[in-house]
């Protein structure tokens, strides 16, 4: 029954990974497929696993088990043990061109299809934890279902999956459950017991974990933040140097008063525009504001010799006339250079006098090239770099990685004009930095988590069965108590009578063979008189009361003597007395005969209950036990004959004794 439902709810989970398949049409990223084609091979596996067909299902385990420990291992493992980029290597031998982060499932759906793995090959089974796996994977779906939920899909690492492959694994989880439900059932006074603390141990690792997480992402925020700062200060000293430099070179023309030749402008620009890559040109321009001399001098730098520069750069007609006319310093905006690239003009006054220029130094540098000086120190394979004036892209630098879910900005300020700077590190240049102690103390607390529900439930296993086996033996003890005391009573019974709790015949005879050689050895036979009468008239109860009284007066006139007084069968009492002579027992015989008509039990009509007494004694020679009791019964006879109520002995056996 079970099992027909949980193939049924496992079989439902094809339909969110065939929809998943069909809806994204491969347009997904590759991990969510991964995740998907995993969650695949699990669902086929316990479908297998539920036909009976184990052999094929363990195999397609093992197969999902292979990726999903490498990736888990990729999360876990520091990253001076294993860098980054060695795992990338490693995964581009495997698959051409693909890095880890390319196919590796986020971190909780590589834990919950590990989870699944290993639900799926111990089938849930309670003794191995599988209520306990359960819940874990479920609370990890929950979480990422949560964080996919509130769209942090940019965490680091990666947590999202596809909602498919999510359904899926929910459903498969969901089979899992309905087929291990009734073995759990047996286990369940012991599964509430073991689960709780070990599910306290879950949430508490979850929670440091994302404590963890928060921190680490702060500090690797901030960390990022310092290095832009830093690279947004650099900038800024590159700058400043520049100005400085430039500064100079203009000061050094105010010696002369005669524009420059050719050669000499050629002979001091070059070591400038050979350290200042991002110096375009430098140019002398005449109070006319035309170009006289440019360096570098190339084929294009040389068409533009004689241009008026008020007329060719408009944009620059301000920053000129301020350096030609009023002798200070005048700089462009951001314009477009004649070259065709965003730039900014210094333009540098060479005065003669308070009044008189002979001209003015023009710096071009292009914001392309500056960018390029300055990102050449960064390491572009990893950092996104964008650099801007307001919403113009002046240069831009980005990596062909993924980028990473922050950016920072740092504003920039070249001789007045605000620049930004737009930092980004790429997603795996963040995951290389990012410490891996919340991953680790994840996998360690569901790790530790399911240890302990293991060592519980083992602990109540064995405790149940310690209490199992000691309840066996204290009933086995019980038994052998009754037993023995059954078999002390049948003992009992075998050589007492029940009525009289008198010696029974056997246990008198026994007696008499083992005192075989005493002598003299008297025996007493007794019988009640007209006892038929009493059962006839008073009822056997009557008749009972009577034979138990009658043994307790024998009992008590033989035992004196180390006596043993029994019930021989019927109203018939014998009573074996050692080492009494005839007279003795006769004397014990008439004690006996006295004490019952003291006690004055009744007939009917009022008449006494009497008993007669047969007396034998042996005073020498051996000892015939039939001879004896048939001697002993003689005497009985003679007292019956002779109207009972008394005592007969009998002749000694070989001697006459007494009448
Ligand atoms: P006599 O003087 O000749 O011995 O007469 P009697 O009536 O005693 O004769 P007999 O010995 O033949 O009868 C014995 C009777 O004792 C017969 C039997 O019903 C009775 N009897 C034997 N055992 C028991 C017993 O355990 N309880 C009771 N109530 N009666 C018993
Ligand atoms: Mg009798
Ligand atoms: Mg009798």
């Amino acid at each position: 029954m079970y099992r027909h439902a949980a193939f049924f709810v496992t079989c439902l989970a094809m339909v969110p990974l065939v929809l998943g398949v069909v809806l994204v049409e491969g347009e997904s990223p590759l991990h969510e497929q991964v995740a998907l084609a995993l969650t695949g091979t699990l669902v086929l596996a316990m479908l297998m696993l539920l036909r009976g067909w184990h052999g094929p299902a363990k195999t397609l385990v093992g197969l999902a088990l292979l990726p999903l420990t490498l990736a888990l291992a990729s999360y876990v493992l520091p990253e001076y043990w294993i860098p980054l980029s060695q795992w990338d290597a490693m995964s581009r031998g495997l698959a051409t061109g693909l890095t880890l982060e390319d196919w590796r499932p986020g971190l909780l759906t590589t834990i919950a299809l590990l989870l699944l793995a290993m639900l799926v090959a111990t089938r849930g089974r309670a003794s191995q934890g599988g209520p306990l796996l359960l819940l874990m994977t479920a609370l990890l779906l929950g979480i990422q279902a949560l964080l996919d939920g509130m769209g942090l899909d940019a965490q680091l690492p990666r947590s999202a999956a596809s909602p498919w492959s999510t359904l899926a694994m929910a459903t498969l989880l969901t089979g899992l459950c309905v087929a291990a439900l009734p073995g759990w059932r047996a286990h369940a006074a012991a599964l509430r017991r073991t689960l709780t603390p070990s599910l306290l141990l879950v949430l508490a690792a979850l929670l440091l974990w994302h404590h963890q997480k928060g921190v680490t992402t702060r500090e690797l925020h901030a960390t990022t933040e310092t290095e832009a700062r830093q690279l947004g200060d650099r900038l800024m000293r590159e700058i400043f140097d520049h100005l400085a430099a430039v500064e100079r070179f203009a000061n050094a023309w105010t010696l002369t008063d005669t524009p420059p030749s050719q050669a000499e402008w050629d002979r001091l620009a070059a070591p400038y525009h050979h350290d200042f890559r991002y110096l375009l040109n430098i140019a002398f321009v005449d109070t006319d504001s035309r170009i006289m001399r440019i360096y570098p001098p190339s084929d294009s730098n040389r068409q533009v010799l004689g241009a008026r520069l008020f007329d060719a750069q408009p944009a620059g007609r301000e920053a000129v006339r301020r350096a030609l006319v009023e002798q200070r310093i005048g700089r462009t905006e951001v314009i477009m250079l004649l070259q065709g690239v965003p730039g900014i003009i210094h333009y540098l006054p060479i005065p003669l006098d308070e009044r008189r220029t002979l001209g003015a130094v023009a710096m071009v540098i292009s914001l392309p090239m500056l960018a390029d000086t300055l990102f050449s120190e960064v390491d572009t394979q990893h950092t996104s770099l964008l650099l801007t004036q307001g919403e113009r892209i002046l240069a831009s630098q980005v990596p062909d990685t993924r980028l990473g879910p922050w950016q920072h900005e740092v504003q920039l300020d070249i001789s007045g004009i605000p620049l930004r700077l737009t930092i980004q590190p790429s997603h795996s240049r963040l995951l290389e930095q990012l410490p891996r102690l919340p991953m680790v103390t994840l996998v360690t607390g569901l790790t530790l988590a399911y240890l302990l529900y293991l060592v519980l439930h083992g602990y109540i296993r064995l405790a149940h069965q310690h209490r199992r086996v000691h309840a066996t033996n204290n009933e086995l003890r019980r038994e052998i108590r009754t037993r023995s005391q059954l078999q002390e009573e049948v003992e009992w019974l075998a050589r007492h009578d029940e009525l009289t709790r008198l010696p029974n015949r056997r246990l008198f005879m026994e007696t008499l063979a083992a005192n075989a050689t005493r002598r003299p050895l008297s025996v007493l036979i007794c019988d009640v008189d007209h006892f038929k009468r009493i059962n006839d008239h008073q009822g056997h109860l009557v008749g009972d009361r009577y034979l138990e009284q009658l043994g307790r007066i024998g009992r008590d006139v033989v035992e004196p003597w180390g006596g043993l007084f029994a019930r021989y069968g019927g109203e018939e009492f014998v009573a074996f007395l050692p080492l009494a002579d005839s007279v003795r027992a006769r004397e014990i015989a008439e004690a006996l005969r006295q004490r019952l008509l003291d006690a004055a039990l009744l007939h009917h009509d009022g008449r006494v209950l009497t008993v007669s007494i047969g007396v034998v004694t042996l005073t020498h020679g051996p000892l015939d036990i039939a001879t004896l009791m048939q001697a002993a019964d003689d005497a009985l006879y003679r007292a019956k004959a002779e109207g009972r109520n008394r005592v007969k002995v009998a002749q000694a056996l070989n001697t006459v004794e007494g009448a």
